[in-house]
């Protein structure tokens, strides 16, 4: 080792630090450990006053506890430490419990202990993947998860590429940017259209994508009008045939068809487009295949159901989201491309982060593989999941949950009083209450009522969509992303829905009675 130099001396008592302690340095985790210890407990009474998976009360009641919990938040004098504990306790109470069986609202699980503690390491160390000397054991973690994801995906590790984002979000964004920076031939039918690529760009995506497709377009700069929406077949899959003709018109309009989104679970449905119809037509008119799998992505893990995504390792670039299926805390969503040089837009050098002469002396970095520059150590706690977990670990625990949603969707089909809309394809069931009087608006009105009585008891936290202009208006939805849910618990949370569509058909029923009366 000729070319260290030695580290400089401590500095002497006299001229140490004596502000608030660091979560860093000598000294440093010890002094998190207490301050963990203090949080820990207060999860604990937080919990415990909630007593359910959200706290009971109207929004304007919880707003009155948080406030005054809170008191004045930049004070001209701090109050010091001694906060962190009762505003811990205000927090987790005024949250919600994912792990809760009756939490069954949204695509956002509850996550794994393991991977929070690794996340604390991320955190105390405030690892940032900008530059190879901020957290180089980082970079090269990083590295080997992509790899891994991207072999998992059926791409080629040694060719493919990819990034640690925040979600599915920047992840399908992107898609489209990459997508629409590639240098790319010309489509077939517009070998005389004017203007780079030929045409307005036009993206092809399923009408019941993720909205960040629309509103990525927006944000790159093409309007929400280049995003065509793709009709549905009944159960809520792209139908090939729409595509290729919706594809088919934009290049006759003199279009260029850049890049069809395919979905691999939609949000509401759990939907999977069919990858072995959809990339051979997009191919045909010369665009790109992105897969939005930040839901179904998951599936891969599981060898029972990893053949829902047949031929994902065909298109050119997929986002998961292991904040969802993965059971890690927000953000750990990833982006992958087949071929690595779809990165070569977002190439980046700065004088600061990565110099050139250091990137050749082996101090590499990620930075022109993400949008941001600063950029959590998310890729840590990820690494200890998959490593702890492996493929079986995480595949048994997507199977439970699909598992847990086939039942629950059994469940809705034997309920009179309930109407199943779709059979699950992953985890999530969406159906609706049936009242008595059972015309739309009234069962609109009933519906959003009842999803709303729920979460003012704390009782339970279901989803909502909305279905109107097809299978009819509000729906309600279970998200079970929970493996610990029992089908008892699932039994529990229907009746809970019942019991609050009566009570809510009731007090319409009261209503009315008292309007007349009076
Ligand atoms: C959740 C979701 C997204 C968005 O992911 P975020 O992590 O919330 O940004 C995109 N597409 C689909 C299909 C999703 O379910």
């Amino acid at each position: 080792m000729t070319d260290t130099v030695e580290r400089a001396a401590r500095p002497t008592t006299s001229e140490r630090y004596s502000g608030p302690p660091l979560a860093g340095g000598p000294g440093g985790p010890a002094e998190l450990r207490r301050l963990i210890d203090i949080v820990l407990t207060s999860l604990v009474d937080g919990a415990a006053a909630r007593g359910g998976p959200l706290p009971a009360g109207d929004p304007s009641e919880l707003k009155r506890e948080v406030l005054s919990s809170l008191g004045e938040v930049l004070p001209e004098e701090g109050a010091g430490p001694d906060v962190l504990g009762p505003l811990a306790r205000m927090f987790a109470w005024g949250a919600s419990d994912l792990a809760d069986p009756a939490w069954s609202a949204h695509l956002l699980c509850p996550p794994l202990a393991l991977s929070v503690a690794a996340d604390v390491a991320a955190t105390a160390l405030n690892a940032d993947l900008a530059s190879w000397d901020q957290t180089p054991a980082g970079i090269v973690l990083e590295g080997e998860v992509i790899a891994a994801l991207a072999e998992l995906v059926g791409f080629d590790p040694a060719t493919a590429a990819g990034v640690v984002t925040s979600g599915g979000t920047e992840s399908n964004f992107m898609g489209l940017l990459l997508a629409r920076d590639a240098v790319r031939p010309r489509h077939p039918g517009a070998a005389d259209a004017p203007g780079p690529g030929g045409g307005r760009p036009r993206i092809f995506a399923s009408r019941v994508a993720h909205v960040s497709v629309r509103r990525n377009a927006a944000l790159l700069g093409l309007g929400t009008s280049a995003v065509v929406p793709v009709d549905v077949d009944e159960n809520y899959r792209m139908d090939p045939r729409a595509l290729h003709a919706a594809m088919e018109r934009a290049a006759a309009a003199g279009d260029a068809p850049l890049l069809v989104v395919a979905t691999a679970g939609t949000t509401d449905f759990g939907s999977i487009d069919p990858l072995r119809e959809i990339v051979p037509i997009a191919r045909a008119w010369g665009a790109s295949v992105h897969v939005d799998a930040a839901y179904g992505g998951g599936v891969l893990f599981s060898d029972r159901l990893s053949g829902l995504l047949d031929h994902i390792e065909a298109v050119d670039s997929v986002s998961l989201d292991l904040h969802k299926f993965g059971w890690q805390p927000v953000g750990a969503g990833v982006f992958l491309a087949r071929r690595a040089e779809t990165f070569d837009p977002l190439a980046v050098r700065a004088a600061y982060l990565n110099p050139e002469d250091d990137e050749e002396a082996g101090y590499t970095s990620n930075l022109g593989r993400s949008l941001l520059t600063t950029r959590r150590g998310d890729v840590f706690k990820i690494a200890v999941t998959l490593r702890a977990l492996g493929r079986s670990g995480l595949g048994a625990l997507v199977d439970t949950c699909c598992e847990r949603a086939r039942y629950a969707a059994d469940r809705v089909r034997a309920e009179p009083r309930l109407e199943l809309v779709a059979e699950p394809t992953l985890s999530t069931v969406v159906f609706r209450y049936r009242p008595a009087q059972d015309d739309p608006v009234s069962s609109d009105r009933i519906n959003a009522g009842l999803r709303r009585r729920l979460l003012r008891g704390g009782t339970a936290v279901i989803g909502r969509t909305d279905l109107t202009g097809e299978a009819g208006g509000i729906r309600l939805k279970f998200t079970t992303l929970n493996p610990r849910t029992t089908e008892a618990d699932v039994r529990g949370l229907i009746a809970s829905v019942i019991a609050a569509g009566v009570a809510e058909e009731e007090a319409r029923c009261a209503n009315a009675t008292d309007n007349r009366s009076n």
